[in-house]
């Protein structure tokens, strides 16, 4: 029997930072005393053993605009850009949000800045929180504002969401689908990843499609993340990964991680939470078989789409480590799974910058 209270987590991508954003006035003191919204504040982290994560900026698109019609999801397009203006204010909005949150959570919450900070807080007691941008559109196109950022904290960027930008274009929120849709990385996209993996931040492929995907690999020469994406054998959905790219994430010594995303889960893309800790548990090993054990984590999505009734929120997450245990999984494994590949990671490309 697995000791499921001997797993810390780090967890590879949550929302949380967008969701305490639109709660608006109060949204921040409901996030760290636990107000029992969405999935994740941080008593229910605490609870669950998360000990750190990605927390992303999400730029949604401005109030003013339309939402796109309702598709077929055979039929996805990607959705219509956003500005670089309006993504500038969000983010810094969205990044305000979690300085706030360091400041009234007493040390319990803290960004994650430094080599040996992630695994600090996976040995202690408090969450250590790795500021992410889902989508580089904050980023000027010229990069003039970079290196502000990393001295604000920024420690990860994911190039694109379901969206073109500047520097890549993502894959629509497509199934089922190859991720081979759309040209390769902007010139200035590849001097983004080249800068940084000069200031050691880490790039998420995860959205990305499979020529910028192919090119940040190559561009980036360093551990490759995909935080939150799921096995294309398995479901195939344009953003999930295929074997292919699950051997060029280890070959750069990266991780993937597997999202709780039902539609990314389920082998018809449907929303169906029948079975889903089998199905997580399914991807992973997948995951494993391909790529190997030291190059698979967990990106939860928490706050970013619907979760399984089974892991409805942070506090759920010893549940996976349970499945795992009862399926045969070996403790060790399970703890590289859980923490400690996103330690090396982390300890690895932040030491770079
Ligand atoms: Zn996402």
């Amino acid at each position: 029997m697995t000791d499921q209270a001997a797993f810390s987590i780090f967890d590879g991508h949550n929302d949380a930072l967008l969701r305490v954003w639109r709660a608006g006035p109060g949204g921040e003191s409901a996030f760290v005393e636990g107000g029992g919204e969405g999935h994740l504040d941080l008593p229910r982290a605490l609870a669950g053993g998360m000990r750190g994560g990605l927390f992303g900026v999400f730029v949604p698109r401005p109030p003013a605009e339309p939402a796109p019609p309702d598709m077929d999801r055979a039929a996805k397009e990607l959705s219509p850009p956003v500005s670089h203006d309006w993504a500038a204010q969000v983010a810094e909005e969205q990044a305000a949000i979690l300085e706030r949150l360091e400041r009234i959570s007493g040390g319990r919450l803290r960004k994650a800045l430094a080599p040996g900070d992630a695994r600090a807080a996976l040995d202690g007691d408090h969450l250590a929180c790795v500021l992410h941008f889902e989508g580089a559109e904050p980023i000027a196109e010229d990069l003039s504002n970079l290196e502000a950022w990393h001295e604000r904290g920024l420690r990860s960027i994911g190039l694109v969401w379901a969206r073109r930008n500047a520097f890549a274009e993502g894959v629509p929120l497509r199934f089922p689908a190859s991720p081979d849709i759309g040209p390769g990385l902007t010139s200035a996209g590849k001097e983004l990843v080249r800068q940084c993996r000069r200031l050691g931040m880490l790039v998420d492929v995860s959205h990305l499609n499979y020529r910028g995907f192919l090119e940040v690999a190559k561009e980036y020469a360093g551990p490759v993340v995909a935080t939150h994406s799921c096995a294309h054998a398995i479901c195939p959905a344009a953003r999930n990964l295929t074997d292919e790219q699950l051997r060029v994430i280890r070959d750069t010594g990266g991780i993937a991680g597997v999202s709780l995303n039902l539609p990314d889960l389920n082998p018809d893309g449907s929303e169906s939470t029948v079975g889903a800790l089998g199905l997580i548990a399914r991807h992973l090993e997948h995951f494993a078989a391909v790529a190997g054990v030291g190059h698979v984590g967990i990106g939860s999505d928490f706050d970013g789409c619907p979760m399984p009734e089974q892991v409805p929120d942070a506090a759920a997450l010893p549940r996976i480590a349970e499945a795992l245990g009862e399926r045969g999984w070996k403790e060790h494994d399970i703890r590289r799974v859980f923490r400690d590949n996103w330690v090396r990671v982390l300890d690895q490309t932040l030491s770079e910058g």
